[in-house]
Formats: C-alpha cells, structure tokens, sequence
C-alpha cells in the first residue's frame, strides 16, 4: 500500500511503477518508505474519479456522510500513537509533536463533522408579495488538496473533512517529504469505508501532481498550504478556470514586548513559539521586537531557554527538538544564518557556523540574532528554521511600524499590560491572527485560521470559513401566492 495511490477506492501503482524514496531527517541514510512517483495520467484518473464520484456523494444526506467520517475519525483516533511514529520519522518533529499534531486534528476533525450538519442558508424577506426567498449552499464539486509537509496530518484533515462533510469529493497530494502521514490519512478514510472516487489520494511531485490537479476544469476549488511563491503561482494557474483558492501562505510574525511585559510570560511564550517542531510552524514567532527597557533581561532569558534545548531524535523522549524536515530545508536556514552574519547581526549562542549542523542529518541547534535591523534579510524573510531575530526599539509606537514592516501577515503577540498599548496593538497589527499575552502561534478549532497581505488569499481555513469555502451559495425567489 506504501507505493500506492488511492484513486476510484483502490491502491493503484504509478504508471510504470515509478518511486521515490523519503529519508529520515535524523539520519538521512535511513529510508523510511518508497512512494508512488506519479505521473500525470495517474492524477487525471484520481481527477475524473473524484469528479464521477461527485452526483453520488452530494446526494447522500449529510447524517450518511457524518457516518463515514465518525468512522474515519474514529479510527485516527485508534492510530494515534502509529501515526504519530509516521510523523516524526518523516517530518522529524518530536514524538511528544506528532502527538500533539494528530490531537489537534483530532480536534478540529470534530469541529467540522459538526459544521458539516448544520449547512446554514438564510431566508430574507423581499418586497414583491407572497414570496419565500432564501439561500442555500451547496458543495462545489472534486475539489484539489495540496498539504505541507510541516503539519502533514493535521493540514490535510483541516481540509479535506470540511470539504468532505460540505458534499465535495477530494482529490489530495501530500507533500512529497511526508507521503508516508498522507497515506496515513488516507488509509483512515479508505478503512472507515468511503465510497469510491470521494477521496483519492495522489502522491509525487508538485508539477506532476499538483499543478495537473490546479490546471483541470474539472477541479471546481483549490486548497493550498506552502510557500508564498508556490502559492502566487497556483492563484494564476487557477485564474484560468476561475477556480477559487484558500491560500496559507508563509508568516513572518512578531512578538512584541513592551517594558511592562510579564517577562516570565513572554519567555515562555516566545520560546515554544520560536523552536517548537524546530522553528517550523508557519505561525512560529520568528521576530521579538522589544522595547529598550525589558530587551536586555529578555534576551538573557531567551538565551538560557535556548541552552536548555535537547535536540536530538524525535524518538527519543529525552530530545525537545529534532532535526528540521530535509537536506534542502536545512541548507536554506544555514544559509539564512550566514546572512545574518554577513549583514552584521549577532549570533547567540556565538557558536561558529559550521558546528551548528550536522552532516548526514538535518539537525540544526536553535540560535538567536540580536542586533538585528529591520531591513536585513533575517528581519524581512520568512527563514522556517529554528532561527529568533530580535530587534530593539525606543517606543510602542515604533515597535508597531516594525511589526507590520513586512510583506507577510499570518500571525503577531504583543506582551504588556498596559489595556491602550495591547488594544491599539490590535487595532493596527495587518495579521489574520493577533494575540494579546499569548503565543503567536496559538489556535482553536472553532475559529478561523488564515493569513493576510503574502501570507494568503481566499477564505480562512477552520472556524465556520473552513466549510464556507467548499460551498457555493444559491439565493432562491418561490413565488407561493
Ligand atoms: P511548497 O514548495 O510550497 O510545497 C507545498 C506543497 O505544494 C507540496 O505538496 C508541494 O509538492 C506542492 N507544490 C510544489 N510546487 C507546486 C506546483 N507548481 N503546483 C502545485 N503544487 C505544488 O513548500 P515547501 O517546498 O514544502 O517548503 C518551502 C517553504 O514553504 C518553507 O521553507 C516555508 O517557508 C514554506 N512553508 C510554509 C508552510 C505554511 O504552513 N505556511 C508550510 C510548509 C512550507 P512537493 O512536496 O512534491 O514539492
Ligand atoms: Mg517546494
């Protein structure tokens, strides 16, 4: 089943029977599994399944359509602890991650099965008598999933389940650093017994796979998470079509700390924030912009917090961080670090570069820069490693210019307790998420989660948006009298 796609209820070869390998970012010599490298007749099928499943599957009622994903969730639920093994040893995140990772799908799973149930119209009263008009929304038809590999299970069941529960059928491609959790996912639905062509998955490359999956008419939405040029490319591929997008795009998020800040708070805050699954959250603060008073005490935290940090093997219940998700992924963020050094910023610990590596492995130690201005590159990109730049600033009001100084807008935290400064903060901050004393990064199931500016487009995902998106809206006029 590893080698396999899942199209039309089956697992089917590549065409030729072509695969990839996928490493284990802790030891690159070890393979963890071969993949189908599929081709793009191998996506049209899975894309005219999905799109001959459709009629079917939206004419179920949704109580039938519940029954199935119970049963799908059901069985993640049994998995858990499996799965979990799946993803770290592809993603490299910690054990105690992937767990916490299949817990929040887990969660959210719930959340829109229950969404799914309660498909809202509206009836709106009109001027011309004797008149019933209201709306409907109704399922768009095969819809494309595209997953990162950074929350390769959670991700995918943030959008597909929705998109299922609306009356859509999915066709899905994980990313290919984590083909083996996609499979997972799909083994769930596949065992909790959905008919055939609602979810087909496809594994292998984004051109093969993804873009045949964005370029097809048949395709009616997309549902991206990745980078923000990818993700710039997919919206004018899909302009062709007129095919909507949901985009969750790359962050660049700040952490604001004013010199009134709980500083035991931010510390904490800030450090699972800036290093949890080594950096790589796309809501992960990677900007602190402290005020002069509190910055000197907060960087001498921060710098004991990052000396506590284990890294080592994900499954090894000792290791706080694993190693960051592939060779290329590791060769970007080192080459982010020497730019900030060549741009003059200070490293901390001030360790030499080269020992912060490793070879054969993706293990990058969790650093720090301060001294950091606001043009650098450190400053400006989105790195996705476990890299803190710390600028410092005079005033609140010149820590607020910086923060929104970026073309990203995902997520943004201001410590302080001072009520103006923390409501002004978010009446200006140009983010999807904002948050007040709390990590950037934090989310629940039941509210919306997207990003602004480069950081992404269409409808956010989750919340009541999530199964919005997956909907096309109908306003309906009944002439009765
Ligand atoms: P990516 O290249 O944007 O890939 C994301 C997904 O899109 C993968 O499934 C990928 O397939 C697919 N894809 C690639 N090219 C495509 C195309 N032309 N058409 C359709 N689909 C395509 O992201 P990445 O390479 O995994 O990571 C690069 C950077 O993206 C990271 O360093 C980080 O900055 C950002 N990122 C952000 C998030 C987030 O949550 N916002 C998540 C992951 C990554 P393949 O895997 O087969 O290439
Ligand atoms: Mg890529």
């Amino acid at each position: 089943m590893q080698a396999c796609n899942y199209i039309q209820g089956q697992w089917k070869k590549a065409t030729g029977e072509k695969t990839f390998e996928q490493r284990n970012p802790a030891n690159l010599a070890e393979v963890t599994g071969e993949y189908a490298d599929s081709s793009q007749a191998d996506t049209l099928e899975a894309i005219a399944a999905a799109h001959e499943a459709f009629g079917p599957w939206r004419a179920k009622s949704p109580h039938e359509r519940q029954a199935v994903l119970k049963r799908a969730l059901q069985l993640i639920v049994e998995r858990r602890d499996q799965i979990a093994v799946t993803i770290t040893r592809e993603n490299g995140k910690t054990l105690a991650e992937s767990k916490g990772e299949i817990d929040s799908a887990i969660k959210e799973m719930d959340f829109q099965i229950a969404e799914g149930m309660r498909m809202i119209g509206k009836t709106i009263p009109v001027e011309i008598g004797g008149t019933l008009a209201y709306s409907t929304r109704e399922p768009r038809g095969a819809v494309g999933v595209i997953a990162p590999w950074n929350f390769p299970f959670n991700v995918p069941c943030r959008k597909c389940v929705p998109a299922l529960m609306a009356g859509n059928t999915v066709v899905f491609k994980p990313a290919s650093l984590t083909p083996g959790v996609g499979i997972e996912f799909t083994r769930a639905m596949a065992d909790a017994g959905i008919p055939k062509g609602v979810f087909n998955c496809v594994t292998g490359s984004g051109r093969n796979v993804g873009g045949v999956i964005v370029g097809d008419p048949r395709i009616k939405a997309i549902s991206f998470t990745g980078s923000t040029p990818v993700g710039k490319g997919i919206q004018k591929q899909a302009a062709d079509n007129l095919t909507p997008c949901q985009l969750e795009l790359g962050g660049k998020n700040p952490a604001i700390v004013l010199d009134d800040a709980d500083l035991d708070l931010a510390v904490a805050a800030i450090a699972k924030a800036a290093y949890a699954c080594a950096g790589q959250w796309c809501t992960s603060t990677s900007r602190v912009i402290a005020t002069k008073g509190i910055a000197p005490a907060l960087i001498a935290r921060l710098s004991a917090e990052i000396e506590k940090i284990q890294i080592g093997d994900g499954m090894d219940p000792k290791t706080g961080m694993g190693p960051v998700c592939g060779a290329e992924q590791k060769t970007n963020v080192m080459a982010y670090i020497r730019a900030g050094l060549a741009e003059g910023a200070k490293l901390q610990p001030g360790a030499d570069v080269a020992s912060l590596s490793t070879e054969g492995s993706c293990f990058i130690k969790p650093v720090m820069f301060t001294q950091v201005t606001p043009k650098m590159k450190i400053a400006q990109e989105e790195i996705f490693g476990p890299v803190l730049s710390v600028l410092t600033v005079d005033t609140f009001e010149d820590a607020m210019a910086l923060a929104n100084d970026v073309p990203f807008g995902l997520a943004s935290s201001i410590f302080t307790r001072n009520l103006s400064h923390a409501l002004t903060f978010m009446e200006n901050t140009h983010v999807g998420l904002a948050h007040v004393n709390i990590m950037s990064s934090y989310k629940e199931p039941q509210l919306e989660f997207g990003g602004v500016k480069e950081s992404g487009s269409g409808l956010p995902e989750a919340g009541t948006s999530g199964i919005h998106f997956f909907t096309e809206h109908k306003v309906c006029y009944v002439k009765y009298r």
